[in-house]
């Protein structure tokens, strides 16, 4: 089902860690960002948009989690940009002749029959500096950064203000860091003051994964995730909800704890 969240911009929520693909429309179609998770979902999404006359034009995904690189073939076969270090990281994992086999160990097991692989990580780099997406509709700027993943980049949908986050500014999902990078919390808090010099021309932000944000929660959001980055960084145990006893994923915890040690144990090298 696709839910409404600004003029032209419609969102559609996975069951799999509440993760949103976003649907812009521009003058002759749509642009679809991170596409979804499970065959039936996407087929189903395929089938909203040509009832709506609506194909898709082009696709975009924030960074190369296997989660965010997938495609159904009832989406067409319009061009899947992706930043260019973005689609480097996919190549470099579809280079290895057991791809399947290295993608399919981090699969969710209650999800993995259904989501498809054939077409994972087809994805056109952008050349590096490029500002918006090549496409006929509303003017969407790319925000590359480095901190969840390399090439990650965020998307705003200039006249509606919205801020497609990629895999920052969850409500549900804490910093997740990009352990393999020189500098994984100070690419963070970076990434995070780039949010907010578009802060005043956004209306709504929507995360990978979580609930989308109104007006206001962008800031609420970046100090959030601010302060998590903060905690990590000087060495003390975040006061996040989060990761808390009430949090809405319960395993999410654990997943704090293991970041929490590879950053010590990097410390000490
Ligand atoms: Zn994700």
């Amino acid at each position: 089902m696709l839910k409404h969240v600004a003029e032209g911009v419609l969102v559609h929520e996975s069951e799999f860690i509440q993760s949103n693909c976003t649907v812009v429309q521009g003058r002759d179609g749509v642009l679809l960002i991170d596409p979804g998770i499970t065959v039936n979902e996407m087929a189903a999404l395929a089938n909203d948009l040509r009832e709506l006359g609506q194909p898709v034009v082009a696709g975009f995904s924030t960074h190369p989690d296997w989660d965010h690189v997938l495609w159904h073939p009832d989406f067409g076969d319009s061009p899947r940009y992706g930043t260019a270090r973005c689609a480097a990281s996919i190549r470099d994992v579809l280079s290895n002749v057991d791809w399947k086999e290295q993608v399919a160990e981090g699969l969710p097991p209650e999800h993995a029959e259904e989501i498809p692989m054939d077409l994972l990580g087809l994805i056109t780099g952008l050349p590096t500096e490029t500002a918006q997406i090549p496409w006929d509709g509303p003017t969407v700027r790319i925000l590359e950064h480095q901190a969840h993943a390399p090439g990650h980049a965020a998307l705003l949908v200039e006249g509606a203000g919205v801020l497609v986050a990629g895999d920052m500014l969850s409500d549900i999902l804490m910093p997740f860091l990009d352990l393999q990078a020189a500098d994984p919390l100070d690419d963070y808090l970076e990434a995070l003051r780039l949010f907010e010099t578009v802060a005043d021309n956004v209306v709504a932000v929507i995360p990978g994964h979580g609930s989308v944000g109104g007006s206001g929660q962008l800031r609420e959001r970046v100090t959030m995730d601010r302060a998590y980055v903060q905690a990590l960084r000087d060495g003390r145990e975040p006061d996040d909800p989060r990761i808390g006893p009430s949090a809405p994923l319960e395993w999410l915890a654990e997943v704090h704890g293991w970041q929490m040690q590879r950053l010590a144990a990097r410390g000490q090298d």
